[in-house]
């Protein structure tokens, strides 16, 4: 071993230990983590230190330290906001890359990842029955994703308004009209704000929280000039799509560029049973989603998919930069489709993941997310007292319990016993637990751990109510 991998092998060893210890807690663990900010505060806080610390010393320093105010993201047994736990395959793939160190911006330093990441943008595109020329790019989170293609929009919207964008930059130029879902998820709207294209246009939802095409069209009439439509795929209360082939068919007709927020919805693509309730999304101009929800890669990992390759690599590619050597033919380089310039081969776990899988396996995983929502809804309707508000057509259940006071009770009595963990949230004017199946791992013991948990809780509070 030469002595610059022998100073690694310590640190890596003890880490290695470490998280195969974590790994191994997370079946009984305490769901939510047991230490607050403040208390570990003392432990990692303080001056730092004028004398270092071997390397291996600093790993079991973070381990045993951090390990009370760690939350069981990973157990089968959170079903959290819409969050995801980490296949095997994607996590080990994931120290490689850090081991491995590439700056992966441009196809020529760095072909390994390059070639990875663009045949996991093919399998992708095929999964998803999206466009199979469209351009790819990882990004860390949906969020990132929606911006990086809401910002490909604007400058086709610009430019073919007849106005030069990077030129000109906005002031002065057409406003760009931006329509939203009543019940979109509020990045789309920080993303338009990182824009500069203001607050968007509320379209009005249905009892699913799914757009109402005929007011998009009602609202899209009222007005003229260039257009961004953001369509949802995956309500992040009820799960619901919104009915893609109308709204984009409406869209269309006004000339608007279409934008789908598939964050954790555009895998039910990927599940023949489930894709009629992506039906027609494959035919807007753009897709965000996120590979560390549904797919289960670790942290952080989103997908921007843009269609007209020339506008993204327009608004995300640089112009001027002689030091960078740039690969003019073929797919592109990857910095010319995300924001940054350097950063890690994120795409080398979703690769990892979906070649683990197969199709197949990816199809079993996202039926088995929605199979464990629908099996947890329908045994909690049939208690009496708990109400499920919405369809269970994906993987999200939001569930009340009478009035607003019992269901927040129930919410904190489900993360004080710790079996299970759910966040509590508010929709369409009642409060609401919201069960979000995104963890590969949760299996059948685990629907049965989340339905006693949530049923002995409502028992508790209610025998303390009378
Ligand atoms: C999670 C989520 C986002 C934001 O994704 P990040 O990965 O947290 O940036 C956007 N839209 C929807 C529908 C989501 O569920």
């Amino acid at each position: 071993m030469s002595a610059g991998a022998g100073q690694y092998s310590e640190a890596l060893s003890a880490a290695a230990r470490h998280a195969q210890e974590w790994l191994a807690s997370l079946p009984d663990r305490h769901v939510g983590p047991r230490a607050s900010v403040q208390e570990l505060g003392d432990v990692f806080g303080g001056p730092l230190p004028r004398k270092g610390m071997p390397a291996a010393d600093v790993v079991d320093y973070l381990a045993l330290h951090a390990d009370p105010g760690l939350m069981a993201i990973p157990s089968g047994r959170f079903f959290g906001w819409v969050m995801g736990g980490t296949l095997p395959a994607a996590m080990a793939a994931d120290w490689l890359v850090s081991a491995w160190d590439q700056n992966s911006g441009m196809r020529h330093a760095t072909p390994a990842i390059a070639a990875i990441e663009e045949s996991a943008g093919h399998w992708l595109l095929q999964l998803l029955h999206l466009p199979g020329d469209a351009d790819v790019g990882f990004v860390t989170g949906a969020t990132m994703a929606n911006f990086t293609a809401m910002a490909a929009a604007r400058w086709r919207l610009m430019v073919d308004a007849g106005w030069n964008l990077d030129r000109d930059g906005l002031a002065g130029g057409p406003r760009i009209r931006c329509f939203v879902g009543q019940e979109r998820h509020e990045t789309i709207d920080l993303g338009l704000r990182y824009l500069g294209l203001g607050r968007p246009a509320e379209v009005p939802a249905d009892a699913q929280g799914r757009l109402i095409p005929a007011e998009l069209d009602r609202m899209l009439s009222a007005g003229s000039g260039p257009a961004l439509v953001c369509l949802q795929a995956g309500n992040l209360h009820s799960g619901a799509f919104d009915p893609f082939a109308d709204a984009i068919d409406v869209a269309r007709r006004h000339g608007a560029w279409v934008h789908v927020d598939g964050a954790f919805g555009l895998w039910a693509a990927a599940v023949p049973e489930l894709a009629h309730l992506v039906g027609g999304m494959e035919l807007a101009d753009s897709w965000g989603t996120d590979a560390h929800k549904t797919l289960n890669v670790p942290y952080d990992c989103g997908i921007a998919v843009v269609k007209d390759s020339n506008a993204l690599r327009s608004a995300m590619g640089l112009q001027h930069t002689s030091y960078l050597i740039h690969d003019a033919e073929g797919p592109g380089d990857p910095f010319e489709k995300v924001p940054e310039l350097s950063r890690r081969g994120r795409g080398v776990p979703v690769w990892a993941a979906l070649r683990a899988l197969g199709s197949d396996g990816v199809a079993a995983q996202v039926r088995g997310l929605a199979d464990a929502a629908s099996k947890i809804g329908s045994r909690l309707a049939a208690v009496d007292g708990i109400e499920v508000l919405n369809l269970v057509d994906y993987t999200q259940v939001s569930l009340a319990f009478g009035d607003d006071a019992t269901t927040r009770a129930v919410t904190a009595k489900v993360i004080e016993d710790g079996k299970v963990w759910m966040s509590g949230s508010r929709w369409q004017g009642r409060d609401v637990l919201r069960v979000s199946v995104s963890n590969w791992s949760t299996d059948t013991d685990d629907v049965g751990t989340a339905v006693d948990a949530v049923s002995s809780a409502f028992a508790a509070v209610r025998a303390a109510n009378s």
